[in-house]
């Protein structure tokens, strides 16, 4: 049961959270600025979405690499089933 409390709480915390304008994270509603970017200047935030930008990339990268690999085992699968018969 705590298990279950603790998955509650997380979900409490995503809802208790709103998009922020400038940098398009999520933080605290209670929050008066947002934790991301609230005390960068503009040419501070442009850096910081630049750099978000780039970890967004290279996350789809390893998604990409990811899918290959699947595809490439299957295929293994696929001809190993034919050899066999
Ligand atoms: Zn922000």
């Amino acid at each position: 049961m705590r298990g279950a409390g603790l998955k509650w709480r997380e979900v409490e915390k995503h809802l208790n959270k709103k998009r922020c304008k400038r940098c398009g994270l999520k933080y605290s509603k209670d929050a008066a600025d947002c934790s991301h970017c609230g005390n960068l200047n503009d040419t501070q935030l442009v850096a910081f979405k630049q750099k978000l930008l780039e970890q967004d990339k290279s996350h789809s990268k390893l998604g990409r690499k990811l899918l290959f690999v699947a595809l490439f085992v299957c295929l293994f699968l696929v001809a190993f089933l034919l050899a066999l018969n």
